[in-house]
């Protein structure tokens, strides 16, 4: 019959349909995920794209929620600074250093740091002469936590000053008093580099420091041969030779991927002392993490502060922000305690650092990015009675006397100085970075 004939068609037609939709739906999905499986130069860095991580299943339209990781540069004790933080023998109070920065760390979502010491214990002695071979009181680290940091990163030049005694200590006192770390380790039983889940963002961190010595025989940093059962406590590269590094960290990378690592960071200690520039080296090998899959590269040890660069991966599809140096977070290096011929004239820079911040967006497909970077200008004050305190600068500037900067007779332009010194090299490539944002979902909301 007629009508019949026709309600049969139309279910026909109705089912016809619903089948082009569903195969539109996949195939969009699908697209979606190519491109950024694929990395799509519009875009900025893509998680996923070492193709490992399943993005998670989604409803209806796409969410996404953000989180700040803080990072800061060098964290060293000089005698002076010790000294200026004795109460009484064996009682030191580290709280003044960290004073003014609390309030920018602890905003932060995740605050982490270079710890450049070791924490040795008192029978290697704090007060008398040390250098190069660095040890500071436990206490140091309350002040490290009061401020708000959540983990340190432990491979750099001087972890191993007093041998795999001295590593294995620092790492039980960190223990001990509750905050992470990355970099060295006590024994295998435990790895050097590991995921940290901040709010649902999980982020892969690796920290490697450089060789020093080219005795093939021998590993050595600082100077120091590195006994063959200490080896696997610290991660060490060799700059001159770095294809080892190369196929470790690239094994690593793709390790913690598959465990889900949402971004990759890596934190290395490198370059050369003193330079405001990074050495065809350091270029070199930010360019191979980069090709690996890297999303970030924060960096120190020059003792002052290296340009903040945007780096190409070699097929041209990704772009990622390289801090080359973070410069001192603390220290006493100085214009007044180092020589100009020590440093290539460049002693006033060792008293800059900064507190790099990166604002990381998910989305609730798994789709992950470094959606913005800044970093966050700071200078050491050292005043009065071998007293020293990390100043954030734009902070502190628009209110001098809040942040002691008249506690000494050239505290206020000092301080002017370093902001100008730190802005010329690093504001234009924070602003490269960031001009390469573009929403790939502009109508995803905030969870
Ligand atoms: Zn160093």
């Amino acid at each position: 019959m007629p009508k019949n004939n026709k309600g049969l068609i139309y279910l026909l037609i109705a089912l016809v349909m619903v089948l082009i939709l569903t195969v539109v739906i996949v195939s969009c999905k699908n697209n979606t995920r190519n491109t950024n499986t694929n990395g799509d130069p519009s875009t900025i860095v893509s998680s996923d794209d070492g193709g490992n991580t399943e993005p998670e299943p989604t409803e209806g339209p796409l969410t996404y929620k953000e989180i700040t990781f803080l990072s800061g540069g060098d964290i060293m004790y000089h005698r002076p600074q010790i000294r200026g933080a004795k109460l009484g023998e064996g009682n030191y109070d580290f709280t003044i250093n960290m004073q003014y920065i609390k309030q920018l760390v602890e905003k932060a979502d995740f605050a982490t740091a270079n710890f450049e010491t070791t924490l040795s214990g008192p029978k290697y002695n704090y007060d008398k002469k040390q250098f190069p071979f660095f040890n500071a009181p436990d206490s140091t680290v309350d002040s490290i936590i009061g401020a708000g940091f959540d983990l340190l990163f432990t491979a750099n030049n001087h972890c191993y000053d007093h041998g795999g005694e001295g590593i294995k200590r620092t790492i039980d006192v960190l223990n001990e008093k509750g905050i992470d770390h990355v970099g060295t380790r006590k024994d295998e039983s435990t790895k050097t580099y590991k995921i940290v889940d901040v709010k649902g963002i999980k982020i892969g961190l690796i920290n490697y420091t450089l060789e020093s010595g080219s005795d093939d025989s021998v590993t050595r940093i600082n100077g120091n041969a590195i006994a063959n059962a200490d080896l696997p406590l610290l991660d060490t590269f060799n700059e001159a030779k770095p294809d080892p590094f190369y196929v470790e960290v690239e094994q690593r990378y793709k390790e913690l991927r598959e465990q889900g690592a949402d971004i990759m960071i890596i934190v290395l200690h490198w370059g050369v002392e003193y330079q405001l520039e990074p050495n065809n080296t350091q270029k070199a090998i930010a360019q191979k993490l980069c090709d690996i899959g890297f999303d970030c590269i924060l960096a120190s040890h020059p003792h002052v502060i290296q340009p903040v660069r945007v780096i190409t991966s070699s097929d041209g599809t990704r772009k990622i922000p390289c801090y080359y140096s973070m410069g001192n977070l603390i220290s006493n290096q100085n214009r007044d305690s180092l020589s100009s011929g020590e440093t290539s004239g460049h002693n006033a820079y060792t008293e800059n650092g900064m507190l790099p911040t990166l604002t990381i967006r998910k989305y609730s497909n798994g789709e992950t990015y470094i959606k913005d970077i800044e970093y966050y200008a700071t200078w050491v004050h050292k005043y009065g009675n071998e007293k020293f305190t990390i100043i954030p600068l734009t902070l502190a500037l628009a209110d001098p006397n809040a942040y002691g900067l008249n506690n000494s007779s050239t505290g206020l332009e000092r301080a002017k100085k370093a902001k100008e010194m730190t802005a010329g090299l690093c504001a234009a490539g924070v602003a490269e970075y960031n001009a390469l944002w573009k929403d790939p979902h502009p109508n995803a909301t905030a969870e």
